[in-house]
């Protein structure tokens, strides 16, 4: 994609931090992280999010992130676990599929600001679901 922030910077047209790559991924410090180490793990291949990817990537990506990625935050940063999570549709800011993973730490301040006047009761929800 020509105009893609991040195949540029897989290209290297862009500058970034990288911390792993390999034939398939790119792991890249966020820009703007949440935490100490905020990592985005890119696919070299352009796809847009979650619904478009590839299932290798998807499992090649969480097997770095078990086995490779969380050993070193683990280890050098001092975090205790890793929420991951993938934007896509609303709230997706860049259109590359990445997955964010974001260190937890004792006491930090991640968290999703749920606004509970804006939620039905659990049993309505399910409802619709079933
Ligand atoms: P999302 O698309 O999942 O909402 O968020 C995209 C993420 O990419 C954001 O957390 C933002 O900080 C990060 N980001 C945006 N532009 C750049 C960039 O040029 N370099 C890096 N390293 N991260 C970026
Ligand atoms: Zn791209």
């Amino acid at each position: 994609m020509n105009d893609c922030i991040f195949c540029k910077i897989i290209k290297g047209e862009l500058p970034s931090k990288t911390i792993y790559e390999d034939e398939l991924i790119k792991v890249i410090m966020n820009i703007n992280p949440s935490t100490n180490g905020h990592l985005l793990v890119l696919p070299k291949e352009h796809y847009v999010d979650i619904f478009d990817v590839d299932e290798k990537i998807i499992n090649h990506s969480f097997k770095v992130i078990r086995d490779t990625l969380y050993p070193i935050l683990k280890d050098k940063l001092g975090c205790e676990g890793v929420t991951l999570s993938e934007n896509n549709l609303l709230g997706q800011e860049v259109h590359h599929f990445h997955i964010h993973v974001t260190p937890r730490y004792q006491n930090d301040l991640v968290d999703f600001n749920y606004n509970k006047e804006l939620l039905e009761d659990l049993d309505t929800v399910l409802e619709k679901l079933q």
